[in-house]
């Protein structure tokens, strides 16, 4: 029997099930955009090597359209867990955990379950950083993670397993024989191929970059699957809100100028034919360079 769903679950409902009138992207516009990413990114084809490949993500993308310098600051440090970044981790545990969760729902409980799965997974690189944190800063997590969970409990309509979900769902694609490879990972898959609505949870508040974000993924799992997904929507645990927009032939071709280009520069500055460009903005407020970079010190005085 079907659990009758509040206004909000029904407004996602609403906007992520598909409509009557919906079809499916004509099959020649994958090979289209596929032409155009290849032949966007053919000054690169010999460049690299399959055992070196230029690697290419939906963060490197976003960063290298912002501040080059920033971006590269980026590439070279290690990254480092902090309790923002691994709320996010623990928060799509407890969901992944949520969908498969046999008897009674208790947030508190999942997210104990989502903390320990992730802490005594040596495969989890999250792990170690969860296992240093001191009592204070670990309840302070957990306390962050069950809100999130309850906004979801609350906010999004139950799961189906017939929706086929998946969590933490990994795509790639390659071009010129494994030497460019665009990698992604997608926090929430709902619905059959061809017809798959790609969300973005975010713990953080709605911001447009979510929105290139997930046209990268559409574009990356387009070309993967050979069938472009339906909708795309990032949705806030925060705030319970889902920002959502149907994949069009032209949001896939956006989605491949924003790649190609981004490809390019990050090309140049990994084989370092230039120097990065300095352009300030909101990154500013947490690049290690805040401190010395004249351009981005008076950005933020600005502010
Ligand atoms: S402080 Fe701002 S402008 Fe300067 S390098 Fe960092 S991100 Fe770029």
């Amino acid at each position: 029997m079907d659990t009758e769903l509040n206004p909000l679950q029904q407004a996602v409902i609403d906007a992520l099930g598909v409509p009557p009138d919906w079809e499916p992207l004509p099959a020649e516009i994958v090979v289209s955009i596929e032409a155009q990413l290849t032949e966007a990114l053919a000054p690169i084809k010999d460049l690299f090597t399959p055992e070196d490949p230029l690697r290419i993500n939906k963060h490197h993308i976003a960063t290298v359209h912002g501040c080059e310098k920033y971006h590269v600051l980026n590439r070279q440090s290690q990254f480092a867990w902090n309790i923002n970044t691994v709320r996010g981790t623990i928060a799509h545990k407890a969901i992944e955990l949520l969908i498969n969760w046999r008897g009674a729902v208790i947030p508190s409980e999942i997210v104990d379950a989502a903390i320990t799965s992730v802490a005594e997974n040596p495969r989890e690189s999250a792990s170690d950083f969860i296992i240093s944190l001191p009592a204070h800063e670990l309840a302070e997590l957990r306390g962050a993670v069950v809100g999130a969970v309850s906004n979801f409990l609350e906010c999004f309509p139950p799961i189906r397993p017939q929706w086929r979900p998946l969590v933490e769902y990994s795509a790639s694609y390659s071009l010129f024989g494994g030497t460019v490879l665009f990698t992604s990972r997608m926090d929430l898959v709902l619905g059959h191929p061809g017809r798959k609505v790609i969300i973005d949870l975010k713990t953080g508040r709605l911001t447009p970059t979510h929105r290139d974000d997930l046209r990268f993924y559409a574009l990356i799992e387009t070309l993967r699957s050979r069938q472009p997904p339906r909708s795309l929507g990032s949705y806030s645990l925060d705030s319970a809100r889902l920002d959502e927009e149907d994949v069009t032939e032209g949001l896939l071709q956006s989605a491949v100028r924003r790649t190609a280009n981004g490809t390019l520069l990050i090309a140049d500055l990994v084989l370092k034919t230039r120097q990065p460009e300095v352009r300030p903005g909101f990154q500013c407020r947490w690049c290690p360079e805040n401190e010395t970079c004249e351009v981005g010190m008076k950005y933020l005085r600005q502010l």
